[in-house]
């Protein structure tokens, strides 16, 4: 029996939560569940969007599955998010992209993974407002932060069998905070001679990736460039539907999918669970039920191949007729 948190999250959050829970609990994998709620509607009970409750669930269980949480636009509240990862210094975003049987998308053999630093650069909330017409946001970086994330890239290459990764960069342009971000990937390259390093800058990196995505293995990034590259790469699988992710940091993992609540279709059945179940997989191997997430994976991938899909991949299905697809496969 493993002790598990899920943040269940607002908007699409709870819908894609119960499919995922549901197809886990019929692979016959134990877990015991403490499910903690967090986002929007959680201000109104409890005054913020994340309740110390959460936080100590997840460093009491170690890991997590959480489902998106809105982040207000403009002022309100720190992003959940952001606050979460920060607090639990999980500062790894890993965001592994390949083609998915039967998802039909422009490129073929697409397998890049995104590994994105994720607890500085301007998602540090650094801001402040200059006079009434002038606001400006602080891009840290610091050394510290940027040669661990590199060890990670560098480490999950040789694990995971890749061999390539490029450091994704505007160092010619942000001399001093990208600059040093890439001369610590430079400086943990030279310890990993067995993967081929390369550096490129992001904007020509965004028009490599969709003209010819395959040239790409591991993508290093600092914060917001992982952020903004990662969605293109979800783009290139088939949509934010199907793009898995997961913050990794020494102690704790939050398992989670890269898209957002998706407030436009929310509580509407009509949510693509695929993201998130593909992050639960992921969580699964982490744990050490690789045989289940196995399994799981191979039910989802044959649901998908005979042609059982959500509107957002071009199909008819709703969030629950494709999560039944997907037990009955089991
Ligand atoms: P955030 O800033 O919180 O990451 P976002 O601006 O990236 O959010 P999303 O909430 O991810 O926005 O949604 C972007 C678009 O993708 C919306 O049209 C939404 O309906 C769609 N979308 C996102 N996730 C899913 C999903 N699981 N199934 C179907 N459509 C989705």
């Amino acid at each position: 029996m493993h002790n598990l948190t899920l943040i269940k999250g607002d908007g699409i959050g709870p819908e894609i939560s119960d499919s995922v829970l549901k197809i886990i609990k019929a692979s016959g994998v134990e877990i015991n569940w403490d499910i903690q709620t967090a986002g929007a509607d959680v201000i109104n009970q409890e005054g913020v969007p994340l309740p110390k409750r959460v936080t100590e669930s997840v460093k009491k269980n170690k890991i997590a599955l959480k489902s998106p949480v809105t982040t207000p636009i403009g002022k309100g509240f720190r992003s959940v998010n952001v606050q979460l990862r920060k607090e639990l210094d999980l500062y790894a975003n890993l965001r592994p992209c390949y083609n998915l049987p039967g998802v039909k998308t422009r490129y073929e053999n697409v397998d890049i993974v995104v590994v994105r630093e994720n607890t500085e650069d301007l998602y540090a909330g650094i801001e402040r407002q200059v006079d009434e017409n002038t606001a400006e946001s602080i891009k840290r970086i610091t050394r510290e932060a940027s040669l661990r994330i590199a060890e990670f890239a560098f480490n999950y290459a040789i694990k995971n069998n890749r061999k390539l990764v490029h450091a994704v960069t505007k160092a010619n342009i942000c001399k001093l905070s990208d600059g040093l971000f890439l001369n610590c990937a430079r400086e943990i390259a030279q310890k990993y001679p067995q993967i081929e390093f390369k550096e490129i800058l992001v904007d020509n990196c965004c028009m490599q990736l969709v003209q010819n995505p395959n040239q790409f293995d591991v993508l290093l990034l600092p914060n917001l460039y992982g952020d903004i590259v990662s969605d293109l790469c979800a783009g290139l699988i088939g949509g934010l539907g199907v793009a898995q992710g997961a913050n990794i940091g020494n102690e704790y993992a939050v398992f989670e999918p890269v898209h957002g609540s998706a407030p436009d279709i929310a509580g509407q059945n009509k949510a693509n669970p695929t993201a998130m179940l593909m992050s639960a997989i992921e969580m699964l191997n982490h744990i050490g039920e690789k045989n289940a997430a196995e399994r799981i994976k191979n039910a989802l991938f044959k649901t998908l191949e005979s042609g059982i899909k959500t509107a957002d991949l071009g199909g008819t299905a709703t969030c629950s007729d494709f999560t039944e697809a997907i037990i009955s496969c089991l």
